[in-house]
């Protein structure tokens, strides 16, 4: 295990397996599509029941809690997104409902 990797590489794992931790949050976000809802939005049986957090807005599964310790913010899940979806790039269009 890297002790080098940055945050944004390492909370990537909480984004998997991650129904005791997200019930725990008092708010997560997606890095996908960079919304940040409360954890009762999520929906735990869609589209299956795996224990990981599929998005609400968007269906995908890369929802992160606050409980994981990592920021659950809009710059934090850019950052996110720029490494696991995107060149290294931030998308432009945010779904904050805070
Ligand atoms: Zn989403």
């Amino acid at each position: 295990m890297s002790q080098k990797e940055p945050d944004y590489v390492r909370a990537h794992r909480h984004s998997l397996d991650n129904q005791e931790e997200i019930e725990r949050s008092e708010r997560c976000g997606c890095f996908y599509c960079l919304a940040i809802f409360s954890p009762e939005e999520i929906d735990w049986t869609a589209p299956v029941d795996d224990g990981t957090a599929w998005c609400p807005r968007c269906g995908i599964d890369s929802v992160i809690g606050a409980a994981s310790g990592y920021p659950i913010t809009e710059e934090f899940l850019g950052e996110m997104y720029a490494h696991w979806f995107g060149q290294g790039k931030i998308i432009g269009e945010v779904n904050c409902i805070l």
